[in-house]
């Protein structure tokens, strides 16, 4: 869902910290790579990603950090 940009809603977040970015979501996993010629269970890696799959290059941390035009709230986002 995007809104536009609100000075209220920016300042507010530095203020108390508001945790509302995939970084704090449960659903924000570290993506998994199958061992190579192996069976065994996929290894995390550095990268991480939406495990519903969603596009979500607007909705992390660093896109807020560049003050953007939009907001960008997800629906799924859920703290652990
Ligand atoms: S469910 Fe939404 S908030 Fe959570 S990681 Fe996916 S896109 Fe981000």
């Amino acid at each position: 869902m995007y809104i536009p940009r609100d000075p209220d809603f920016m300042a507010e977040r530095a203020q108390y910290a508001l945790r509302h970015c995939c970084e704090d979501c449960v659903f924000f996993r570290a993506a998994e790579q199958p061992k190579q010629g192996s069976s065994e269970r996929a290894l995390p890696t550095a990268a991480h990603h939406c495990v519903h799959g969603w596009p979500n290059a607007e909705h992390l941390q660093a896109h807020y950090d560049g003050a953007p035009d939009l907001l960008v709230f997800c629906k799924e986002f859920e703290i652990p």
